[in-house]
């Protein structure tokens, strides 16, 4: 059955999530990013997963909302937190280097007591706080900017890093970003999609890279899918990427060893003339 078919009838698939939560059979994806310039991992995005016990998967875009509505948000999100933490604590340096833990975080979770939460996760897994980063969407962010800027400087009092995920697409402004204590923006993969073909977003996509640089704030660009997306985003300046092109969201051994292999050098315009193949790129 289609995930949307499913929709149609969310009393079922809402008891099957709790359980399924219950039963601890959601599980954590990790999706590499990489500095464009050194070719190296940089950071790890963690994604939840929940396969039913068919095997079909059911989108987080699906299961995300739906625990928000049955308030399993702030539990799946707690657990979410811990594991991805728990698992990169683990993994120490990967090719020499710490990688940085990028979460997400619901609007659900924008409270204060989420810092008691942060606090105690980072605590009890060991994980350095500098190398979490929580990514909260633009939307979230100005639905109670207010909120959402009293709770960033909360969390980037223990020590990490904030983001602002799916950057460029929620109607957000300027001034919030010039109050709001962030890091990193993450920019939408839709702009990466049609970056290519149309001058505009082009223009849009250097524009966001200039600001960061500006604002002091790093910039990864999400979803880059294509060679062609990822020579053309390097000639724009952008230092970080993350898509399919480069690695899936993979389980956490998978992700670990992709994230020791460096092969943006490969990819380079300035370092690879002869442009390789993605076949060639996975093979890595
Ligand atoms: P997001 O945080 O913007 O995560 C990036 C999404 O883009 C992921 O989808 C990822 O698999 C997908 N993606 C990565 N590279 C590419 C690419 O090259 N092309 C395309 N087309 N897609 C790419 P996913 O895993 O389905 O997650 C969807 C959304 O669900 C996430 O978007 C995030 O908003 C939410 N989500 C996932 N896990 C969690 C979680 O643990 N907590 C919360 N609150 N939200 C989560
Ligand atoms: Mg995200
Ligand atoms: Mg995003």
């Amino acid at each position: 059955m289609k995930n949307e078919q499913r929709d149609a009838q969310p009393e079922s698939l809402e008891v099957r999530l709790t359980a399924a939560a219950r039963r601890r059979e959601l599980k954590v994806h990790f999706q590499p990013q990489y500095e464009v310039d050194l070719g190296q991992g940089c950071g790890v995005e963690a994604l939840a997963r929940w396969t039913l016990p068919d095997g079909e998967d059911i989108s987080p875009t699906i299961f995300i909302p739906m625990a928000e509505r049955i308030s399993m948000i702030w539990p799946l999100g707690a657990w979410v937190l811990q594991h991805a933490c728990q698992t990169v604590a683990r993994w120490g340096s990967v090719g020499g280097h710490a990688p940085v833990l990028s979460v997400n975080v619901s609007t659900h979770q924008i409270t204060e007591r989420f810092a008691g939460v942060i606090d105690r996760v980072l605590k009890s897994t060991g994980l350095p706080p500098a190398q979490l980063e929580l990514e909260i969407t633009e939307s979230a962010m100005i639905a109670d900017a207010g909120l959402a800027i009293a709770c960033c400087e909360e969390w980037r009092a223990l020590g990490v890093h904030i983001a602002v995920d799916d950057f460029g697409v929620g109607y957000s402004s300027f001034s919030y970003l010039a109050r709001l204590p962030v890091n990193r923006l993450k920019l939408d993969k839709s702009f990466v999609q049609r970056v290519t073909f149309e001058k505009k977003t082009a223009a849009i996509v250097s524009s966001v890279l200039a600001l960061g640089k500006e604002m002091g704030m790093a910039v990864v660009v999400e979803g880059v899918e294509t060679e062609q997306q990822f020579v053309l985003l390097e000639r724009l300046g952008c230092q970080q990427v993350q898509g399919y092109l480069l690695a899936k969201p993979l389980p956490a051994a998978e992700a670990r060893a992709r994230l020791r292999i460096p092969w943006g050098t490969r990819l380079t315009t300035k370092s690879c003339p002869a442009q390789p193949t993605a076949r060639g790129l996975h093979a890595a």
